[in-house]
């Protein structure tokens, strides 16, 4: 499965099903920007293109990499590390072959780790 941000300059690949679960955080991040997203081993992800426009935003104890493309402004993935082994966290809105609407959601408490 493919996802890209809005202007696509931004491209990842995940290399395994598709997800029939998407993750809701209630973190003080991910509840105002709308993520819903599933997860990837570091294997499993891979950035295809637009290494050279993603940002990257850290905040609190600077745990997760948030990476958002800085034309379109849209975030597609972060590196997770508050989980062992660290992980990959994708934009399941990025990802035309998801439908949202079928998905079982997922509450992810983010907002006591
Ligand atoms: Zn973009």
């Amino acid at each position: 499965m493919t996802g890209k941000c809005h202007c696509g300059r931004v491209v990842f690949r995940v290399d395994k099903d598709l997800p029939d679960t998407g993750g809701r955080c209630n973190c003080s991040f991910c509840s105002r920007r709308g993520w819903i997203g599933s997860s990837a081993t570091l294997e499993e992800f891979e950035l295809v293109q637009g290494q050279e426009v993603l940002r990257c935003y850290r905040f609190g104890a600077g745990r997760s990499q948030n990476f958002f493309c800085g034309e379109c402004g849209i975030h597609t993935h972060f590196y997770n590390t508050y989980d062992d082994p660290p992980d990959y966290k994708y934009n399941l809105a990025c990802c035309d072959e998801v439908d949202l609407s079928r998905l079982r959601i997922v509450y992810i408490d983010g907002r006591s780790y």
